[in-house]
């Protein structure tokens, strides 16, 4: 990986001091395959300052400019595979970073060795994968990122070409795992992008995701599975595209004494930084006033802050009271309150009222007095001429409003359009019998 870093290092010269095409410095590199896709430039991070990175959990993700992806592999290595997906790197020659599980170095040292010959970054992703991180007691978790970076430390010539990047399997985070990885300068990586290419689909659904969802996002890393034969079958065309759509392939590196991190603003940090070119939100600040006249400004006096009985805050009173109770003294409230009136003048001020105001016209109470003799037979013969018309509809109410119902059952328009008079009246009727017999 070191060897490498030196013609990464040329090549970001190449391409940040002297502007030369990207094609240019790709062909340069790439000798054997002067249309490769190629590695546009390479990024130094410092993970104790980044620790971690992707925005699919993190605030924060690789500082990558537009149409900027970083390939990266998990899982492996598995020999058949693995090796297909490096060949293929090869032949485009970009550079990716490889998240090894550390029971796939036990069993393929090799393949590890060969992908730091070939100048990959070589990260880790635990010792045997569990997909419980987020639940994971510390010490085992301890003990699988341990365990994780040992086994494939042990796979490689040189182990400082290890470097201190971590990704959990499954992505299962937890704080206290992160924690610890902090604690030992180790960057989390998780991803901006995925291709779902560990589920059950075609190459060419892993190719179409790819793209899909990185022209979506414009920029970013791109999360795949190098132990995956559709992954290893759908790359060559991820990367022909990535090249006829304008992507740039960024390598990534960690930071050392002799290789410190690339510049950079806290903004790159973001997936998409504010621009001036979009349109924010932006509050009016608030103005700096400049007092020209303070000279002008009197102390306030003593007076000012007297309350309408004037001892509110010149007494101790309602602090003792505070300290002796606990509890505030109720004050009394310094708007006007209502005046305490006198009555006993009153009698002496109102005027007698006149008597003719209480007097009523002779027949006022007439309707209230009991009617004459004769008048009360009438109202009484009346009463009897209803009652008996009221019973013989009584006795027919039922089948009167049998019938109507009948009627309006058999031909409901006739009795809707039964005169309103007439139907009142039967109601009318009806109501009268109904208080008779209660
Ligand atoms: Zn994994």
């Amino acid at each position: 990986m070191i060897g490498n870093r030196s013609v990464a290092f040329r090549f970001v010269l190449c391409t940040a001091l002297l502007g030369c095409p990207v094609a240019r410095a790709a062909g340069a590199d790439c000798p054997d395959h002067p249309d490769a896709l190629g590695t546009f430039r390479t990024l130094v991070v410092d993970p104790r300052q980044h620790p971690h990175i992707g925005t699919m959990q993190y605030p924060e993700t690789l500082p990558l400019r537009d149409h900027e992806v970083v390939l990266t592999f998990d899982d492996g290595p598995l020999p058949r595979n693995s090796n297909q997906v490096l060949q293929t790197l090869a032949e485009q020659c970009v550079k990716a970073t490889f998240f090894i599980i550390g029971e796939q170095a036990r069993a393929n040292p090799e393949g590890v060795r060969k992908l730091a010959e070939a100048g990959h970054t070589i990260g880790t992703h635990s010792q045997s994968h569990p997909l419980t991180f987020a639940k994971m007691k510390l010490e085992q978790a301890q003990k699988q990122i341990d365990d994780g970076i040992a086994s494939t430390s042990a796979a490689l010539n040189d182990p400082a070409a290890l470097a201190p990047f971590f990704r959990f399997p499954g992505l299962l985070r937890s704080d206290v795992t992160e924690n610890y990885l902090a604690s030992r300068g180790i960057q989390v990586w998780s991803t901006d992008v995925l291709a779902d290419d560990w589920h059950r689909v075609s190459p060419a659904k892993v190719y179409d995701l790819a793209i899909k969802r990185l022209e979506e996002s414009g920029k970013g890393i791109l999360l795949l599975h190098d132990i995956q034969a559709r992954t290893a079958a759908a790359l060559p065309k991820i990367l022909h595209e990535l090249k006829a759509r304008g992507y740039h392939i960024v390598h990534v590196i960690p930071a050392t004494s002799q290789e410190p991190a690339t510049p950079t603003d806290p903004q790159d940090w973001k997936m998409h930084p504010p621009s001036e070119s979009v349109p924010v939100a932006r509050w009016p600040k608030i103005p700096n006033f400049v007092y020209a006249e303070t000279d002008m400004l009197a102390a306030p006096a003593l007076a000012d802050f007297d309350t309408s009985d004037g001892k509110l805050l010149l007494s101790s009173e309602r602090f003792e009271h505070v300290k002796r109770h606990g509890v505030p003294l109720p004050s009394e409230a310094p708007w006007p309150r209502l005046a305490a009136v006198s009555t006993e003048d009153m009698g002496v001020m109102l005027p007698v009222p006149a008597q003719d105001l209480f007097e009523m016209p002779e027949d006022a109470n007439a309707a209230f007095r009991s009617p004459p003799p004769r008048l009360a037979h009438a109202v009484e013969s009346e009463t009897n001429a209803r009652s008996k018309r009221a019973s013989g509809v009584r006795r027919h109410a039922g089948h009167g409003i049998a019938r109507t119902r009948q009627a309006a059952h058999a031909a409901p328009d006739a009795a809707k359009h039964q005169p309103r008079a007439s139907r009142g009246g039967a109601r009318r009727q009806v109501r009268v019998a109904s208080l008779k017999k209660r």
